[in-house]
């Protein structure tokens, strides 16, 4: 394997590299970026590990059903990527070996960051919404003091709104905005996009593709910076759809993502911002962490509107279906179709050690559920949580998604020692009495989440 070459890199022409064009400091504000933080000679800062080339590592799977790991170290020429085929051969006990191996000269390989410090500034795309809110809030309560959130809905409009956390009204689809959100950021989250459950995403796929400026400006807004990480939040939407045609599906795994026929618009946003994030790391040597979401429910997450997840929306219907004595559901589709559903809990739990794992950098990895359970199941559960038996009624021409989506938990097992483990009903619960205090405030003629 190649070695390491930051240094060789570092007598290259200045044009190379994004700081000299901007003079060793962004035109972002006050924040501090990495250039300020490295030594400087004579003639400007020394960014010897900005372009260096540096390994980054992936999981394959070969035509002939080998499968396996490899690290990429490409040179100036990118040439490692394409002698790569020729060396993801080994099978067996050969494979153990060589990952072994991998593993540990990854390990060498990596700069070690030092430890996040509570001052250290935090900075959080789309904390209006959901996953963004609760990040915000799990690193509060994990003591962390410069937390800086930006949505770009109106401040009035935020799920969750963390006591002691900077709250900025951006648009993060526009350069500017990104620049002022990332200024002096140490670690960047990107959970910004525009997204919703099935009925959205299949009505509004230009408005998701449209997620990929959120992504391009954010991760270049974070590298100007000199953030020292940077999270993208992808989603199971990323894999081959081609693989979902069965309630009865065979788990997704990482590797299922390519040959690549992705959910139209959501799913390609995903897979290309991905991309992003693999190509910051491969050639520039910002640390990115990739996870993919599998369903994700619990308090504060959206529950009417059109944006809702089917665990919400069952939720809301179960608690109306009580409140008007209208003892039916709809159910969109034929209650067939499986999904695995990850609580919230789990969710920010997960970001935070997939973020800070040196195996993982620019490493796609699963974040959901193994617990597979049909659209039927689920009202099943939600009935019997509220005490209630419903009339079904199926809704064959609402938008249904692939027949069955589950995780195959192997690789976040292997790599963190730990899998999302909160159990359905016991998520399910606590969704249901938030989402029924939410009915009734809404009753009551108060602002709600929706
Ligand atoms: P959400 O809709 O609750 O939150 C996303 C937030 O991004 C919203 O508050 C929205 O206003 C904001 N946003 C959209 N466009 C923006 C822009 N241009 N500038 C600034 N903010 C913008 O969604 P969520 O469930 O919290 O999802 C967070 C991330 O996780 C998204 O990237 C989503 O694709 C991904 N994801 C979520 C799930 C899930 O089940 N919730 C599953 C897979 C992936």
């Amino acid at each position: 394997m190649q070695a390491f070459q930051a240094e060789d890199r570092a007598s290259e022409p200045q044009r190379a590299r994004p700081e000299a064009r901007l003079g060793g400091t962004t035109n972002c504000g006050t924040g501090a970026t990495r250039a300020d933080r490295e030594p400087r000679t004579a003639r400007g800062p020394v960014v010897r590990a900005r372009y260096a080339p540096r390994p980054v590592s992936c999981e394959f799977r070969l035509a002939s059903g080998q499968e396996g790991w490899q690290i990429l170290t490409p040179d100036s020429g990118n040439r490692a990527h394409e002698t790569a085929g020729q060396r993801l051969t080994f099978t067996g006990k050969d494979a153990a070996r060589k990952e072994k191996n991998m593993l540990t000269e990854k390990k060498r390989l990596i700069e070690k960051d030092p430890k996040l410090k509570p001052d250290d500034l935090i900075v959080i795309g789309g904390a209006g919404g959901f996953i963004g809110g609760a990040l915000a809030r799990y690193f509060a309560k994990k003591g962390f003091k410069r937390i800086r959130a930006a949505d770009k809905k109106p401040l009035p409009e935020w799920y969750q709104r963390v006591p002691g956390v900077e709250c900025l009204n951006l648009d993060l689809s526009v350069e500017d905005n990104c620049q002022r959100a990332c200024a002096g950021a140490v670690e960047v989250y990107n959970l910004a996009a525009d997204m919703g459950g099935m009925g959205f995403i299949e009505r509004f796929r230009v408005e998701c593709l449209r997620s990929v400026l959120i992504n391009t400006h954010m991760i270049e807004a974070a590298y100007r910076a000199g953030a020292r990480r940077y999270f993208y939040s992808s989603s199971a939407c990323a894999y081959n759809t081609t693989l979902q045609q069965d309630p009865k599906v065979r788990a997704l795994k990482e590797s299922d993502a390519y040959p690549a026929m992705a959910e139209r618009g959501y799913g390609w946003e995903k897979l290309i911002s991905e991309m992003f994030c693999e190509e910051y790391w491969a050639e520039r040597g910002l640390k990115t962490a990739i996870a993919r979401f599998h369903n994700v429910y619990g308090p504060w997450g959206t529950w009417d509107g059109g944006r809702e997840k089917a665990p919400a929306a069952i939720c809301r219907k179960v608690i109306a279906a009580l409140d008007t004595g209208k003892h039916t559901i709809n159910i969109w589709g034929d209650g067939t179709p499986t999904r695995s559903f990850m609580y919230i809990d789990d969710c920010v739990k997960g970001i935070d050690m997939i973020m800070h794992c040196d195996d993982l950098i620019a490493t796609p990895i699963n974040l959901g559920t193994s617990e597979l359970v049909t659209v039927n199941e689920l009202v099943s559960k939600v009935e019997r949580i509220a005490g209630v038996k419903l009339k079904r009624e199926y809704d064959l021409t609402a938008p249904r998604g692939v027949a069955g989506r589950n995780s195959d938990n192997t690789f976040i097992k292997k790599m963190l020692k730990w899998e999302p483990n909160t159990p359905l009903d016991t998520g399910l619960r606590a969704t249901y009495k938030w989402i029924q205090q939410q009915y009734a405030a809404r009753k009551a003629g108060k602002r709600v989440v929706d």
